[in-house]
């Protein structure tokens, strides 16, 4: 079959042609119909110091898809030929305390589908099918195929409660986006965004933010006064992983403020605890989405009437996966859609 791949420990991806994967009796067959680019897979492609730390080549990258199944183990339930899925990319032990629990999402063995296994940048991928997710009939392929950022998203905006709540997001990438468009579709009230990029600030006031900031054209500071908020925000979702990006969400904080962390940073961060400290603020660190609560989540968001398509800038078909790959790596897009079938 054909699959998208690291095949060498330096910049770039390949297709290439590999044997069709083999399914265990728990697994399911999914025929892959799209797939989309993430963050993760451009660190792959740019081999950088965390992927070379991490990526055994060689390897079929890709964790954001929507497909069908096409076949199954013996003992899979719950599922039939023909149903339309999508996946939680984190494979859980099921044999860890968190596990045993119910708490996968906290699972202290978790292997990554197209980090540490084969990825669903190829015609099929085998999956457990404790990992599947069947979608509902009235969600578009496209976002389906994104169910995986959108997760990361929900899961951490909806770690706090946001009902009449001022909400900074930090970053504007594919997740902060997604973020302010939960963040405006379950009712908070001002929603600031920063970012860096124009192009992103664009696409999340279109999502629904009430106010994007340039952090190298504008002070937030000034920003809050501008819009009457005169204690600070009451929840943050740090999606940037930058370390001013943390510093400027601290210093603008309300006291008792509520700050969920997603964005990965550089190794040592400096903080400002005393930030923390006088101002008791909660901080929640996120790690991929919880199983499979966030999946249920997301499905009743769309359905609810959330509306993601905006996000979904670029499509191609696979063999033009290079020209999707260059138009992720500029930051002049939202999700980059490639096409298997
Ligand atoms: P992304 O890299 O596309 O988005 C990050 C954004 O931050 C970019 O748009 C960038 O321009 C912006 N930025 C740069 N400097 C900034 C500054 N000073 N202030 C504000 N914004 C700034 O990434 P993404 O795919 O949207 O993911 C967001 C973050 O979450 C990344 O750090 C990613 O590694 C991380 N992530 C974590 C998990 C998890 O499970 N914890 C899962 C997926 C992604
Ligand atoms: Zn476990």
């Amino acid at each position: 079959m054909k699959a998208l791949a690291k095949l060498k420990p330096i910049e770039g991806i390949w297709m290439t042609d590999v044997p069709m994967p083999e399914m265990g009796h728990n697994d399911l067959l999914i025929k892959i119909r799209k797939t989309a680019i993430c963050g993760t897979d451009v660190h792959i492609y740019n081999w950088d110091d965390w992927s070379q730390n991490t990526i055994k080549v060689p390897l079929i990258a890709g964790h954001e898809y929507v497909g069908e199944v096409v076949d199954m183990g013996q003992e899979v339930r719950g599922f039939k030929v023909g149903d339309r899925v999508s996946g939680e990319g984190h494979i859980t032990c099921g044999y860890c305390r968190n596990c045993r629990a119910g708490r996968t999402h906290l699972c202290r063995n978790t292997i990554g589908v197209g980090v540490n296994r084969d990825g669903a940048f190829a015609e099929y991928l085998v999956l457990p099918a404790f990992n599947a997710f069947k979608l509902p009939d009235n969600i578009p392929d496209d976002l389906a195929a994104i169910f995986d950022p959108f997760g990361n998203a929900v899961h951490t905006a909806l770690s706090f409660d946001l009902v009449g709540e001022d909400v900074l997001i930090t970053g504007a990438g594919p997740i902060g986006i997604m973020a302010a468009a939960v963040c405006r579709h379950v009712g908070a009230r001002k929603i600031v965004v920063t970012d860096v990029n124009d192009y992103r600030l664009s696409l999340a006031k279109q999502m629904g933010a009430t106010r994007t900031v340039n952090v190298m054209q504008e002070q937030l500071p000034d920003v809050m006064r501008e819009l009457g908020m005169t204690e600070g925000f009451d929840v943050g979702l740090e999606m940037s992983g930058v370390p001013s990006a943390f510093t400027a969400m601290l210093n603008d904080m309300n006291h008792g403020g509520k700050i969920a962390m997603l964005g990965i940073p550089p190794a040592h961060m400096n903080v400002d605890w005393t930030k923390v400290i006088f101002k008791g603020l909660h901080i929640k660190g996120i790690y991929g989405r919880e199983m499979f609560e966030t999946w249920y989540k997301m499905a009743a968001l769309i359905q609810s009437g959330l509306d993601l398509t905006p996000m979904i800038t670029h499509h191609f078909p696979v063999d033009d996966f290079q020209q999707g790959f260059d138009v992720m790596r500029s930051g002049q897009s939202g999700k980059v859609i490639l096409t298997w079938t």
